[in-house]
């Protein structure tokens, strides 16, 4: 008997590429199922995230139409992060393993049965990564590179290029579902579970219908997002800094010192009114990063749910 597999594709507003999409899984799907690599129990989740459009109708006529279509709905907009989530704990019951993909299918669907293979070997979780950036514009590429970079030399443990397609097996599921931050940034925490893994390669493409919905601002709070979740390394920085500077007024105090017994203390304003903007300045950045910090533990503190599923539309038999 093969093995159960679930995708989850968290949908926003994706009533353009949604058909394309079912019908491009669907094929890949069949094609698994009658080489039995897997259960024909397997299902295809869309997750309706608060879709102003007719997302949610379209999942549904799919549901009806075929019912290798599944569909949770959630209450209200959550964001892509944690749609996901959403969709993740949702069908964890039901499935031996769950592939998460984008629903503009940008990552190439061949992926899976490189995946499904890594998962029968004995892998609980397998990364997609991407092979190569070069449809992304020169900007999308430095920001995105240099992200994963600065996140891996802070101390977070990301896999260089990798986003949210990836391979969970059941138990690693279970793992996730321990961790229950709010500040979620699934691409940091999947890594801390542990149990074997791996990572295969793909070409990402371009968007074959629709708009992004990650603009520049989005895509830097979220690395920000990430950064701060994953590292305490930056109110370190903030120590650090703080000695420097004391060490630093330390040597000023002396050079004014004698400046002062040499009897020559009649200059001054440009020293002053430059350290004054400078200490200013890093105080502020300081306070931010710390502030940055005390926002997370307020949210976290909250306990707030991070979605709520209104609806599971999901045929077991
Ligand atoms: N998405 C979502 N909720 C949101 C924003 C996006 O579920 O609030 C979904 C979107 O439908 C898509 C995926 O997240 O399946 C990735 O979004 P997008 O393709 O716009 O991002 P990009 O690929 O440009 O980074
Ligand atoms: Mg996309």
């Amino acid at each position: 008997m093969s093995d159960i597999l679930y995708m989850v594709l968290p949908c926003y507003n994706e009533e353009e590429v949604l058909p394309e999409t079912a019908k491009q899984l669907k094929e890949k799907y069949e094609s698994l199922i009658s080489q039995d690599i897997i259960s024909k129990l397997s299902r295809i989740v869309f997750v309706n995230d608060g879709s102003k459009d007719s997302t949610w109708n379209i999942i549904q006529d799919l549901h009806q139409q075929d019912k290798i279509f599944s569909g949770v709905n959630l209450s209200r907009n959550r964001g892509h992060q944690n749609a996901l989530l959403a969709g993740l704990m949702t069908v964890k019951e039901c499935a031996d393993m769950v592939i998460s993909m984008d629903a503009d299918l940008q990552d190439d669907i061949g992926v899976i049965d490189a995946m499904v293979e890594e998962y029968y070997k004995g892998n609980d979780i397998v990364y997609g990564a991407r092979s190569k950036r070069d449809t992304d514009t020169f900007f999308k590429r430095f920001t995105a590179e240099s992200f994963y970079k600065l996140t891996n030399a802070l101390g977070g443990e990301v896999v260089f290029n990798h986003a949210d397609c990836r391979l969970m097996s059941q138990r690693a599921l279970e793992g996730l579902e321990k961790y229950k931050e709010v500040n979620l940034f699934l691409r940091g925490i999947v890594p801390m579970i542990g149990y074997p893994s791996t990572i295969v390669t793909y070409e990402r493409n371009e968007r074959f219908a629709g708009e992004s919905k990650y603009p520049l601002k989005k895509m830097l709070s979220f690395a920000m997002e990430g950064i701060t979740s994953l590292s305490v390394k930056p109110i370190r920085f903030v120590t650090t800094g703080g000695i420097l500077v004391s060490l630093i007024s330390v040597v000023m105090m002396i050079y004014t010192l004698v400046r002062y017994f040499a009897g020559a203390t009649v200059q001054g304003w440009s020293s002053i009114l430059i350290s004054v903007w400078l200490i200013g300045g890093i105080q502020m950045i300081a306070l931010g990063v710390i502030g940055e910090y005390i926002g997370k533990i307020y949210m976290e503190a909250k306990e707030r749910p991070r979605y709520i599923v209104e609806s599971f539309l999901n045929k077991k038999e």
